[in-house]
C-alpha cells in the first residue's frame, strides 16, 4: 500500500474499537451524521490511496507477484470487530472476476457487490442501499465500478436488442436493464460488444455520481471518488475507463 502499511491501518481501528455491526445502523442513522470512520478519527485511505493501492495489487496479480495479504486467520480474527473496506466494488457476477484475487487483497479490504452486469441503474434498492450503506456507515472513499470482457449479461443485451423475444425467468428484467445503455452506442465505430461493456461502466458511473441522498454528496463534498474500469480477463488486468 502507498505512504501506509494495511496491517497497521487495521491495527489502529481495531483499538479504536470501531463496532459496526453489519446493517445495525438502519433504525437510528441521522444521514447528515459523519460515518464511524471519521468520527471516530481512525484513519481511512483517501481515495487516491485507495485506487492507487488498487491498481498496484491488480499489476502484482496480473505479473504472477500477488502477495495474497490479510487472509491468514491471525488477520481475520482480528478484523472481526471492525469494518473498514478501503473501496466498494460493484462488479459481475461472473466466476472469472473475483474482487478480492484479482485487485491482490485480503479480508475486510473490500465492500463488494456482485450482481451480472454489474448493473446499478435498474437493479433495486438491494444493490444502491448495499453501496449506500458502504458511503454513509463505513466512510467509504472510493467506489470501482467493474466491468469485463466478454461479459455475458452485456452479451446478451446485444444480442436480444432488437428481436422481439422474451428471455426466461427474471433474465428478461436484468437484461432489459442493459439494452437502453447498448442502444446508444450501436453505431459507434469499434467493437460493438467492447464498446457496450465500457459504456454500461459508465452508465454505472453516471448513475452513481446523481444517487442522492448520499452518494452525490458525498462526490461534491470530497469525500468520495466514483471511477469506471473493465478487467481483461486474459490478461489478468484491471484499466480505468470512467
Ligand atoms: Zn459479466
Amino acid at each position: 500500500m502507498p505512504n501506509h502499511n494495511p496491517l497497521s491501518r487495521r491495527e489502529f481501528v481495531r483499538d479504536a474499537a470501531v463496532l459496526t455491526g453489519c446493517f445495525a445502523w438502519a433504525a437510528e442513522h441521522d444521514a447528515n451524521a459523519a460515518p464511524p470512520a471519521q468520527a471516530t478519527g481512525e484513519k481511512q485511505l483517501t481515495a487516491e490511496e485507495s485506487l492507487r493501492d488498487l491498481l498496484e495489487g491488480n499489476a502484482r496479480f496480473a505479473d504472477g507477484r500477488a502477495e495474497n495479504p490479510r487472509r491468514s486467520p491471525k488477520d481475520f480474527a482480528a478484523g472481526a470487530d471492525t469494518h473498514l473496506p478501503q473501496a466498494v466494488i460493484v462488479g459481475c457476477a461472473d466466476a472469472r472476476v473475483p474482487p478480492e484475487v484479482l485487485f491482490d487483497q485480503g479480508v475486510g479490504d473490500l465492500f463488494v457487490v456482485r450482481v451480472a452486469g454489474n448493473i446499478i441503474n435498474g437493479a433495486g434498492a438491494t444493490v444502491k442501499g448495499s453501496i449506500e450503506y458502504a458511503v454513509l456507515e463505513l466512510g467509504v472513499p472510493l467506489i470501482v465500478v467493474l466491468g469485463h470482457a466478454n461479459c455475458g449479461a452485456v452479451k446478451a443485451a446485444i444480442k436480444h436488442l432488437d428481436a422481439n423475444d422474451t428471455l426466461p425467468g427474471a433474465i428478461e428484467s436484468l437484461v432489459l436493464n442493459i439494452k437502453p445503455t447498448v442502444a446508444t452506442i450501436r453505431n459507434k465505430p469499434g467493437d460493438l460488444l467492447e464498446n457496450a461493456i465500457r459504456a454500461n461502466v459508465a452508465a454505472g458511473v453516471e448513475t452513481l455520481k446523481k444517487l442522492d441522498p448520499i452518494v452525490a454528496p458525498a462526490i461534491r463534498e470530497g469525500r468520495l471518488r466514483v471511477v469506471g474500469a473493465t478487467y481483461d480477463l486474459r490478461a489478468g488486468r484491471v484499466a480505468l475507463v470512467a
